[in-house]
Parts: C-alpha cells; structure tokens; sequence
C-alpha cells in the first residue's frame, strides 16, 4: 500500500559529494545553474561552501557529513523535507562515516525519493519534466509495519 504526495515544481534539493568527488559535483552545478536556480538547495557543511562559492547563491549548509551532516539529511527525509537527493559518493575509498552513508542511501529508497549518485543520473533526473512541474509521488505506507505485533516471542 501507498501513500501519494505532491511535490511542488520549486524541489527541494539535497546535495553530497565525498572529497574525490567534489569537483565534478561543483562542474555539474555550474553547467546546470540555471536549472537550479528554481529550487532550494542544502547541502553537507564543506560541500555546501563549495557550492554557495560556486553558484554564488546561499545554500542551506548542515554540518559536516562525517560529523553528522549525512545524518541530518536523513533526517530531513524521513520528515518530508527533502524532493530529490543528488549525492556523488565515492566509490573507490572506504570513508569514517560509512555507515552513515548507507544508512542515507537506505533512507532514500524507504522514502521513495528520486537520488543521483553519479554524473550521468545527475543530467537525467535534471532534465526530467518532472523537475520542472508539480509531480505526484507514492510514499510507502508503513502503517502495518507500524502496527505489527511484538508481544509475542518467536
Ligand atoms: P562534506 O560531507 O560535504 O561536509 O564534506 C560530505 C560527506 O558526507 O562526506
């Protein structure tokens, strides 16, 4: 079962990159300014500082992802706060927080929230009408996990 929601046509855009990956981040935000420009921005500390930098426009900056930024912004997800996730992690290097980061990954797929994780992703979900237009999204319905029963053992 599931539960619809709209999101309306100004998104509300959660951005990461790991440090290896923050280049090519910056370089897609700048070919897509304009894009981006109709929507909100938040973003990790030090990725966020970039990319206000970078845009030359304020972005909502949590704290650091390894410091409890990436927490933050799954937090933000489970509350409804968050349209779409557009986060460059690096595939090549283990990084301290990594538990945090899968648990981010998770979250977006509990919530159903569209996510980019690399470059070409980045360009197709951009270019989506749906970015541009109110779209109506299906969230899970947890009411029944909610629900279950655990008094009993076994
Ligand atoms: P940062 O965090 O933007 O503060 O570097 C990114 C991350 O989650 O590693």
């Amino acid at each position: 079962m599931t539960t619809t929601k709209i999101l309306g046509k100004r998104k509300r855009i959660a951005l990461v990159a790991h440090d290896h990956k923050k280049v090519d981040l910056m370089e897609w935000a700048v070919y897509n300014k304009t894009v981006l420009a109709k929507h909100e921005l938040c973003a990790t500390g030090t990725t966020g500082k970039l990319m206000e930098e970078a845009l030359d426009r304020p972005v909502k900056k949590l704290l650091s992802g390894p410091l409890g930024g990436d927490q933050q912004i799954g937090s933000m997800i489970a509350q409804g706060e968050i349209d779409v996730m557009i986060f460059f992690w690096d595939p090549m290097e283990a990084q301290p927080h990594d538990s945090d980061v899968k648990a981010l990954l998770r979250l977006c797929v509990a919530w159903n929230i569209p996510m980019a994780c690399d470059r070409a992703t980045a360009d197709f979900l951009v270019t989506s009408p749906f970015m541009h237009d109110e779209y109506e999204t299906t969230i899970p319905d947890y009411t029944k996990y909610l629900s279950r029963n655990v008094k009993e053992n076994g």
